[in-house]
């Protein structure tokens, strides 16, 4: 049978991105859309969707598809002039994105429509563009008067290009520190799959020996099972500090100034728009209403989970007292909860590690996705990428139909960025009666394969790939056909992380574990026994888990609340605040975690890091619908997918969450799920 394919002539072609015309081709196409624009304004009124909002839409998403392959290959494949182009274009694209905010007519041409006869009969997604429309409008300083738009706008690029250079800083610093060891004795404890990596880490330089890196994969394993306690304690030294004034970098990629600067902006931004704070505007287009009602759901959850993380800590320092260690500190913390864990339940990460062969775990994934959604994934090696180890795959519905594409793209390298992301590489979208698929780029950076076998993951790393998939599904399944409400777009911020989370679920599940977890050598399932070590370790330091959560989303938000420029060290100090009330692991003075803390300083969570514990309510709530009807259960999958994964962000969360569980989200089944109750 000769089924529908996606074709190279509608996908980018990154090997041939050339650094040198970004900036020209991108300032092309901005002047293009600008006298688009006015062109479309000087026509004869009135305003309908067809004569204003479909070219906007469509101009947004050409100058999408335009940047999304270059920001991509920015974030996976950095080289100095890719960097410098992208630095040099980016304050374009933000002049242009406020230019278009704050652009008067623009908003009354808009607002024109949402008052007109015709926007009852628009279609839900077209009306919902035009309400957010007119919100991000208002929440752009459209209304106001010339000199304070101007400074808006001044502000914006200045915010975009510090966001920049705080990511700089952190790869930066991040890769220029390793630690090289030619004595092999200093590695006792390690495990194999660790050693294969630092022999690895050592040869790409062209050294002798053995080298850790700053890389999560190399830098998390050597914390766990290092029994070199120097070594241990300098790596955690060198990882704390990076981008800051402490640490054997001190000083050389600092980005307190970057920091400080950033939170001065938001904080004048807001005040301009009529907020008290950055948090209140950053609330004006989330499901949460008001700051109170944020504080309260994170100080709800301190309350519960703190006596338990105490009594989880407690346990970590006298079994490594039982063990002849008297002082735990911060670095030997990973390396007793291994020792702990596998003492309790006779059991370590690393013992899951050869059932996660990474064919084996995509391949399940992808069996799980077609029981519950009915829809079938395939390789297509046809398809231009950047680097040998990323691939392009087709998504199919259950009529066989090409319904998606996603790029996925697993190992950690030089040259990457850290963590783990899903992104958007086109958006569906209808166009002259013909769908334009989605297409989604899948990041993570898991271990590279070390030998002469394929990469073993760990099951966080499994995790990690289930969720990221997870909003890879949101953005795929997509059945709106406007951009900007297709997708993840539209979606308030703090709902965002519902299908991702949701995907975590069936990480834990024996029935869907037999889908993906199989030996690579013997192809044999995970043992009953090693799944009931797993499962009783799976609440093991949970209380721990859950305060770390907190103590970034009380930080985030209060710094965006309470934002007080007289006092020069108030980033510390409200750390140093919400550490007492939340934490109860004494943090050494140097540590800087949050020069590193890109999630906020240069990613779109600032005041909004909260929203992975909101939306595990909603995600925690939905699963329960699964374990009431079967975890695999046809007609619930099928329920999710319409009233969840396909609608995008035209209903608010709420309503669709009432659609698809019949009743508002109640946070039992997250504290049952994190063996709080
Ligand atoms: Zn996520």
């Amino acid at each position: 049978m000769n089924r529908e394919h996606f074709n190279q002539a509608n996908l980018p072609v990154f090997t041939t991105i050339d650094p040198a015309k970004i900036e020209a081709d991108t300032v092309a196409i901005l002047n293009t859309n600008r006298s688009k624009l006015k062109d479309i304004l000087a026509q004869s009124q009135p305003f309908t969707w067809a004569n204003l909002m479909q070219p906007l839409e469509d101009m947004s998403d050409e100058l999408g598809k335009f940047w999304s392959p270059i920001s991509h290959m920015h974030g996976v494949k950095e080289t100095e002039s890719l960097r410098t182009a992208y630095n040099a274009t980016l304050p374009h694209l933000t002049a242009y994105h406020t230019e278009l905010s704050q652009n008067t007519d623009l908003f009354n041409a808009i607002n024109s429509l949402a008052n007109s006869a015709q926007f009852s009969q628009l279609s839900p997604a077209q009306q919902k563009i035009i309400e957010n429309d007119i919100r991000d409008f208002k929440l752009a300083g459209v209304n106001l008067p010339a000199d304070k738009k101007a400074r808006i706008a001044e502000l914006q690029l200045e915010t975009c290009q510090l966001m920049t250079k705080f990511s700089e800083n952190v790869l930066d610093a991040t890769h220029a520190f390793i630690l090289p060891i030619t004595d092999k004795e200093k590695l006792a404890g390690l495990p194999e799959q660790a050693i294969k990596l630092a022999i690895d880490n050592a040869k790409q330089r062209s050294m002798d020996g053995y080298v850790f890196t700053l890389d999560y994969p190399s830098y998390s394993t050597a914390m766990k099972f290092l029994d070199n306690r120097e070594l241990r304690k300098t790596l955690y030294e060198a990882y704390s500090t990076r981008a800051s004034d402490q640490g054997v970098n001190a000083g050389k990629w600092d980005n307190s100034p970057v920091m400080n600067a950033l939170l001065k902006n938001r904080q004048e931004s807001a005040e301009l728009l009529g907020f008290a704070s950055f948090a209140d505007y950053s609330l004006a287009t989330k499901m949460a209403k008001t700051p109170d009602e944020v504080l309260n759901f994170l100080q709800d959850l301190v309350t519960r989970s703190k006596p338990i993380a105490q009594q989880e800590y407690d346990e970590v320092k006298n079994f490594a007292a039982k063990e002849g260690l008297h002082d735990l500190e911060v670095w030997d913390i990973s390396y007793y909860s291994e020792k702990l864990r596998q003492s309790l339940f006779n059991f370590s990460q690393e013992d899951l590690r050869p059932y996660f062969p990474i064919s084996k775990v995509l391949q399940g994934l992808f069996s799980l996705v077609k029981k519950l959604y009915g829809i079938g994934v395939r390789q297509e090696d046809s398809i231009d990428v950047w680097h040998p180890d990323a691939r392009f795959l087709s998504v199919y519905d259950e009529h066989n139909q090409l319904r998606a594409g996603f790029y996925i793209d697993l190992y950690a390298r030089q040259h990457k960025r850290d963590g783990a992301w899903m992104d958007e590489c086109r958006v569906r979208r209808r166009l002259n009666g013909k769908v334009q698929l989605p297409v989604a780029y899948l990041t993570c950076n898991f271990m590279p394969p070390v030998d002469d076998h394929e990469a073993l993951l760990t099951h966080d790393e499994v995790n990690t790939l289930f969720h990221e998939f997870g909003h890879c599904l949101h953005h795929m399944l997509s059945k709106v056909d406007y951009p900007s409400v297709s997708g993840i777009n539209g979606v308030p911020w703090d709902a965002v992380e519902f299908p991702s989370q949701f995907m975590e679920n069936y990480c834990w599940e024996k029935e869907s574990l037999d889908l993906f977890a199989g030996h690579y050598q013997t192809g044999e399932a995970l043992p009953k026994e090693l799944y009931e070590k797993m499962l009783a370790a799976k609440h093991f330091q949970t209380g721990l888990q859950m305060v770390r959560q907190l103590e970034f989303s009380l930080f985030d938000f209060l710094i965006h609340l309470d934002h007080d420029p007289v006092k020069p060290h108030f980033i510390q100090q409200i750390l140093d605040q919400v550490r007492k009330d939340t934490t109860v692991i004494e943090t050494p003075a140097f540590n800087r975690f949050q020069n590193s803390f890109s999630h906020i300083f240069a990613g779109g969570y600032a005041a909004g890091y909260y929203s992975y514990k909101w939306a595990e309510v909603l995600s925690s709530d939905a699963y329960s619908a699964f374990e009431e009807h079967g975890i695999f259960d046809h007609a619930t999958g099928l329920s999710f997918m319409h009233n969840i994964l396909e609608v995008g962000g035209v209903p608010d969360p709420m309503t669709a969450f009432v659609a698809f569980r019949g009743r508002k989200p109640t946070i039992d089944a997250l504290l049952r799920h994190s063996g709080m109750t």
